[in-house]
């Protein structure tokens, strides 16, 4: 059988629809996208918070910011530097669907943007299942956690195609070992690439901010006026 046949028949899931609509939408525009996952406390509004205060200016970075109960975490961005912060309070659910996403993305004029980061619920389970539109999933973790976490959470880390080890400031204060996590990781997927950084001492963010540069850059903007239709 002919492998369009065999594609044409693939019944794509709804929230599965909503994500390829988002993609095609952001891809037109030439904004790149970041799915940003990690176990909650590992730092990802820290994360953000440096990289806006860093290059908002530069990027126009939209931040749609998921939390189960509070937005504290989409004020924190707007006090970090964040002009286009919108907060999607879950009321309970442990992930972000696209479906959320793209109501979100309604609210934003995403002609300045470069670059949009969705900041998911902390969760290493479920939002590995959920495609949200975005160029790729980053995997946080932080030393302060075990470092048989991408074995204990295979999924997420097999779907991600960067992994971010944050708080490498406290490495030797507890047992966990920097060449262990990486060994874990690029065991579960050999493709993963690897940033060891602190928000809190600055070492690293760099090499973060370069990257981040190279992505927004990637692709030729193009403006369009017509709002994101989904
Ligand atoms: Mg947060
Ligand atoms: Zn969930």
């Amino acid at each position: 059988m002919p492998e369009r046949i065999e594609i044409e028949k693939k019944v794509l899931s709804e929230n599965d629809r909503t994500a390829a609509t988002i993609r095609a939408n952001l891809k037109k525009r030439g904004i790149a996208s970041i799915n940003l996952v990690s176990s909650p406390g590992s730092g990802k509004t820290s994360l953000l918070e440096r990289s806006l205060t860093t290059l908002n200016k530069e990027l126009s970075i939209a931040v749609i910011a998921g939390d189960v109960q509070t937005d504290n975490d989409a004020r924190r961005l707007e006090a970090a530097g964040g002009t286009i912060v919108r907060p999607i309070v879950t009321g309970g659910a442990c992930h972000l669907d696209a479906r959320m996403v793209a109501k979100s993305l309604e609210s934003i004029d995403l002609d300045p943007v470069k670059l949009l980061v969705i900041e998911n619920v902390g969760n290493l389970v479920c939002p590995s299942s959920y495609d949200l539109g975005e160029d790729m999933k980053v995997v946080l973790i932080s030393t302060t956690e075990g470092d048989d976490k991408p074995l204990k959470y295979p999924a997420m880390f097999r779907k991600a195609s960067v992994m971010v080890v944050n708080k490498i400031d406290l490495l030797g204060s507890s047992d966990f070992m920097l060449s262990r996590v990486k060994e874990n990781a690029l065991n579960i997927n050999g493709a993963l690439k690897i940033f060891e950084l602190s928000c809190r001492s600055g070492e690293g963010l760099n090499t973060w901010y370069s990257w981040l540069r190279e992505l927004a850059g990637t692709r030729p903007q193009t403006k369009s006026t017509k709002p994101i239709l989904i």
